[in-house]
C-alpha cells in the first residue's frame, strides 16, 4: 500500500495492490506501476528501487 497524487482528481489517495493493473520497468530501471485511482482515472506511478514513490524533478523545487 502506498500513496499517489492523482493528476485527475488532484487528491492524495491510498493505493492498494488490487488497484495495480500492470507493472513495467523503465529504461533506467525504475519500476512503473499502472494503477486505477479511486476516481476511476488510469495513472502511472514511478517507484525507485527502495520502494518509495519518486516525484518528477520539475515538482521537487516547488514543494514547501
Ligand atoms: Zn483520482
Amino acid at each position: 500500500m502506498f500513496t499517489h497524487d492523482c493528476t485527475v482528481c488532484e487528491r492524495t489517495m491510498l493505493v492498494f495492490p488490487a488497484q495495480v493493473t500492470a507493472a513495467r520497468q523503465d529504461a533506467d530501471g525504475t519500476t512503473v506501476l499502472s494503477i486505477v485511482c479511486w476516481c476511476g482515472a488510469p495513472q502511472e506511478v514511478r517507484h525507485g528501487l527502495d520502494g518509495a514513490a519518486t516525484r518528477e524533478p520539475a515538482l521537487a523545487g516547488s514543494a514547501t
